[in-house]
């Protein structure tokens, strides 16, 4: 097995990463680019045996990261975010040829994210140590007279981080930030179907400081090396992305420790189009539901029409998704590129066939095009109970419903075991505001869609996930939250 591969003119190592040091596996599984198949190169296939010594590399660091001073944690990670936007051009190549997402978003949106993602915590970090609201006295006679409480964010531990291929690196830098940043040490696994980014991402973060075994990454199939690392008693907190089967298998192996979970799963999103909206503008949401050729956890797969205007929204969708231009994701003019992987295709197929067997009408797509790609596809005549109105099928594969008022867009919205993000088009705030009170889901667009300020809360609810990332949700969720109280002088106990 070569230990570097060079990838789009990147060379990109294709070992683990453990306690500082490249460590490889004897055994190896291929990386293939979705573009046209070519086999990138031989990734180490972790076995238990690297799970548990990354876990034991984490573990070893972690005391002395943990005392380090925020702002030096802080320093090391704007050094991070300066080594991502040195190398934004590398990141963004390997990424599109490994994950097949289109290389100007990699360029203009999701590597510029991997930065701020560092950028934020980093400073949320030297916020930390300005503030004073973690110092409070006690008030009420019950709860003590003069008493001060003084709240501490302490760092919890060993983390697992376990993420999926659809946005690999923002998705992984997401967890990895807040983690570092509250002082934990960290194995990322990243997945099997885009391995590459994370192995960059550790040689950014040893050139930016950080010390060894802080940051491990251990490449392979989750099937085989999750368990090991769920399971691990040294292991503190488990922070998961992807879909739900998954998720429920994490569950159960981190029951043996109680360890603390955070689950950010699949979805099967509405955008709602009232007929007050500006229609053009609901046509645009409606498109870009086919970016990243709909391998997006948040996509408003379900279109939701109010009745008058269907007709006409179904015929401006129709004229503007004929003009995407589908291909090689690394030129500058396709708008959808190649889906992940020949089982996935099959599984979107499979997905697609199924309806239209049981009376669903393609308007546009309905079937496979030229390789690893699948034609966007609207799917009209659609049963509220049927399969592809309540799967995630995560292709470029979209429904369209109609309704008659606000009561039934609600209850369709509503009516699936996903709660991850909703959109809702209208011209009316009120109706905005009444609607998305009543709307099940962690995120609820109005007139937008896809913009996130790591500020806020970003999650979702039933089975689209447990918790909520960004902000102060991330950081405490990777910090053991302590109140220490002590009495004011001379105070005696009875
Ligand atoms: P997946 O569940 O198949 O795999 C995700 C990760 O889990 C991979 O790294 C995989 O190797 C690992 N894994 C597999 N089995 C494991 C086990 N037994 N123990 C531990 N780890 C294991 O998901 P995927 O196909 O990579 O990603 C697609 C799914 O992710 C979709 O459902 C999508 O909606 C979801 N997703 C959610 C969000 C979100 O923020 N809510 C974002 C992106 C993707």
């Amino acid at each position: 097995m070569a230990d570097k591969i060079a990838v789009g003119g990147v060379s990109v190592d294709t070992r683990h990463w453990i306690g500082g040091r490249r460590v490889a596996s004897s055994g190896t599984f291929p990386d293939v680019s979705p573009i046209d198949g070519t086999t990138l190169g031989e990734i180490s296939r972790g076995t238990p045996k690297e799970a548990a010594s990354a876990v034991a590399a984490a573990k070893a660091a972690f005391p002395a990261w943990a005392a380090t001073p925020r702002a030096e944690r802080a320093r090391i990670l704007h050094a991070i975010a300066d080594g991502v936007e040195k190398r934004l051009e590398e990141l963004a190549i390997v990424e599109t040829t490994d994950n097949g997402a289109l290389l100007r978003s990699h360029r203009r949106g999701v590597m510029p994210r991997v930065a701020h993602n560092f950028r934020f915590f980093a400073d949320w970090l030297l916020s930390l140590d300005h503030d004073d609201f973690d110092t409070f006295p006690s008030g009420g006679s019950a709860a003590g007279r003069g008493h001060t409480n003084h709240v501490s964010w302490d760092p919890a531990g060993p983390c697992v981080l376990i993420t999926p291929w659809n946005a690999p690196l923002m998705l992984a830098t997401w967890k990895v930030a807040p983690a570092l940043a509250a002082g934990d040490t960290v194995v990322l696994k990243p997945a099997e179907w885009s391995p590459l980014t994370a192995s960059l991402l550790a040689d950014i973060a040893a050139e930016a400081g950080l010390p060894a075994g802080v940051l491990n990454v251990v490449q392979g199939y989750g099937a085989e090396i999750g368990d090991a690392l769920t399971s691990h008693p040294d292991v503190r907190r488990i922070s998961f992305t992807g879909s739900v089967p998954t998720a429920q298998r994490i569950a159960a192996s981190a029951a043996a420790n109680l360890t603390p979970l955070s689950l950010e799963l699949g979805g099967k999103s509405p955008l709602l189009v009232f007929a007050d909206a500006d229609l053009e503008l609901a046509v645009d949401l409606a498109v870009e539901q086919y970016d990243n050729a709909g391998q997006v956890c948040l996509a408003a797969t379900r279109i939701l029409v109010e009745e008058p205007v269907a007709e006409e929204f179904t015929r401006r969708f129709t004229e503007k998704a004929a003009r995407l231009t589908q291909g090689d994701p690394r030129d500058a003019a396709t708008d959808v590129g190649p889906n992940i992987h020949p089982r996935q295709l099959e599984k979107i197929d499979g997905f697609v066939q199924r309806a239209v067997a049981a009376g669903a009408r393609a308007v546009i797509g309905g079937h496979r095009s030229d390789g690893q790609y699948y034609a966007p596809t609207l799917l009209t005549d659609v049963a509220q109970d049927s399969e592809i109105v309540q799967e995630e099928v995560f292709g470029p594969v979209l429904t369209l419903q109609t309704f008659a008022d606000e009561d039934e867009a609600v209850r369709l919205a509503n009516d699936t075991r996903f709660g991850l993000a909703a959109t809702v088009a209208t011209g009316d705030q009120a109706r905005a505001d009444r609607v998305g009170a009543r709307l099940v889901a962690g995120t609820v667009w109005v007139n937008c869609f896809f913009v996130r300020d790591l500020q806020a809360p970003f999650g979702g609810s039933r089975q689209s996930g447990v918790g909520r990332e960004g902000g102060t949700w991330s950081f405490d969720f990777y910090c053991d939250l302590k109140n220490t109280v002590t009495a004011p002088k001379g105070w005696t106990d009875h």
